[in-house]
């Protein structure tokens, strides 16, 4: 019997894949307590775990904070992150002095969680609520020109924040290495090994575990006309032009419709709804996809994994890079289509297009079975309770980037060649035009060579899309 802390972000994305393991963790006699805020208190009570409100340190917050954090801006973000976990600093203190953790279960992107399991030098697992995301992995993101300058601008920002942990004797490498994944650091994942893309770039140290759900619902698809269901998650969801143009795509189809709008949009701003079309705040999402033939999603990696377990095939209209990362690997395993065209006639394309063609529902089918044959929660808290793990195998990123910076030579001795014809044939004063071509080339060439590298070493391993 161990005694737990469990720590995570205000977000339902991220918490609710703890819960199920927060359960099952009880269940088998561990003593856990779950650090979070009034707006999960309840149903992280429901799961057996003692919650403990941190409520009372949420910093008040500016109007541009606030629409920051809504964005999911990573500065704003990261800012915040830091801003609690000072705020904190002394209730943890006190908290594992007093609570003396054997074990802290941390979401990833919680830095207080994080930083205090290093700072009192307790075993560290991460809780991991999208793709586990290295070097590799992240080539599936896309971000948009403003996430990038988000990201370019406000990374000397972020180290700068960093700093600030020092004196409270937080250790730190600087903002990444807070936040990607390491293969040095167990880690639980909330996927199998097929879906998570690169998956044999992850050291031991990586449980994937497959969705964590609690459910003894199986996928039943039979019913007189097909279902198709409507969600952009918790987070991004205030878009009634979208479900606007759901409702004059789908209104009058044979087909029943179910619309989650989130609890800011106010439904009877949309008239009298066609008959096949239901709209609500909240619905039970699990129970719903087990019907769906059809999801338009945003993506989350939440709503895919559990689209995924119950088999219903997806309309990809993801919003943030991380769940364009999501969305190229749905496509990938052929599970799911893009909505190209968010349009009326875009979206009645789109879902006619995946409720025609059987191979997309064939697909997500396949899925699910693999989904289901992973660890699951009591596969999670075993790997949880055994923290630390040790593993004598040798780190399988390590061997690629060693085998890939033999490649990159070549590039490197390309770049001296064209210096040299360069200074000869035009100059000194031309050479800036190389340090053009080096800037803008180098990432895309390091990260080919890497998936060629990669291709090499494991062959039949799609990662084709990245
Ligand atoms: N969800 C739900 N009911 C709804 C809409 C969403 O229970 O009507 C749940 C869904 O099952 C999933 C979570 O909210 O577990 C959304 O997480 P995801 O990672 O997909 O997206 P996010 O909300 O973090 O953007």
């Amino acid at each position: 019997m161990k005694r737990i802390a469990m720590f995570c972000i205000p977000a339902h994305g991220h918490t609710n894949p703890m819960l199920p393991v927060a359960a099952e963790l009880v269940k088998r006699g561990n003593t856990v307590r779950f650090y979070s805020f009034d707006e999960f208190g309840e149903k992280i009570a429901a799961t057996g775990a003692e919650f403990v409100s941190l409520s009372g340190f949420l910093p008040d917050l500016t109007e541009k904070e606030e629409q920051g954090l809504k964005a999911v801006k990573i500065t704003e973000m990261t800012k915040q992150d830091i801003r609690i976990t000072i705020l904190l600093n002394d209730f943890f203190a006190e908290e594992f002095a007093g609570f003396k953790p054997d074990v802290v279960y941390s979401d990833s992107a919680c830095f207080w969680g994080k930083l205090n399991a290093w700072k009192f030098g307790v075993p560290l697992v991460v809780s991991t609520s999208t793709f586990a995301f290295n070097q590799m992995s992240s080539q599936y993101m896309k971000h948009s020109p403003a996430e990038m300058a988000d990201l370019i601008f406000g990374l000397p920002k972020m180290n700068a924040e960093m700093k600030k942990l020092e004196p409270l004797g937080y250790k730190t490498k600087g903002f990444l290495s807070l936040v990607a994944s390491d293969n040095d650091t167990d880690s639980v994942v909330y996927t199998s090994k097929g879906f998570q893309p690169f998956a044999e770039t992850f050291s031991d140290h990586y449980l994937f575990m497959g969705p964590s759900l609690r459910t003894n619902t199986a996928p039943d698809k039979d019913k007189p006309r097909p279902l198709i269901y409507i969600s952009m998650g918790t987070v991004i969801n205030d878009r009634p032009d979208f479900y606007k143009n759901c409702i004059a795509a789908l209104g009058g189809m044979n087909a029943d419709v179910v619309i989650s709008c989130g609890k800011t949009v106010d439904i009877s701003s949309f008239g009298s709804l066609p008959e096949n079309i239901r709209m609500y705040p909240t619905v039970d999402q699990l129970d719903v996809l087990s019907k769906a033939d059809v999801f338009i999603t945003h993506c989350g990696m939440n709503s895919v994994s559990e689209s995924l377990y119950m088999a219903a095939p997806m309309v990809l209209y993801p919003q943030t890079g991380e769940q364009e990362a999501v969305a190229r690997r749905v496509r990938e395993i052929g599970a799911g289509e893009y909505l190209k065209d968010d349009s009326a006639d875009g979206i009645k394309t789109a879902v006619t297009n995946i409720l025609e063609n059987a191979a997309f529902a064939k697909a997500a089918r396949e899925c699910c079975d693999e989904l289901r044959a992973c660890p699951g929660v009591s596969g999670a808290a075993e790997f949880i309770e055994n923290a630390p793990h040790t593993s004598d195998a040798p780190d399988p990123l390590k061997a690629l980037n060693s085998e890939s910076g033999r490649y990159m030579w070549v590039f490197r001795i390309a770049v001296v060649i064209l210096v040299a014809l360069t200074w000869v044939f035009l100059g000194k004063g031309y050479l800036w035009i190389i340090g053009v071509i080096v800037g803008v080339f180098s990432t895309p060439i390091r990260n080919a060579v890497s998936r060629y590298v990669f291709r090499k070493n494991y062959p039949g391993r799609t990662a084709a899309g990245a």
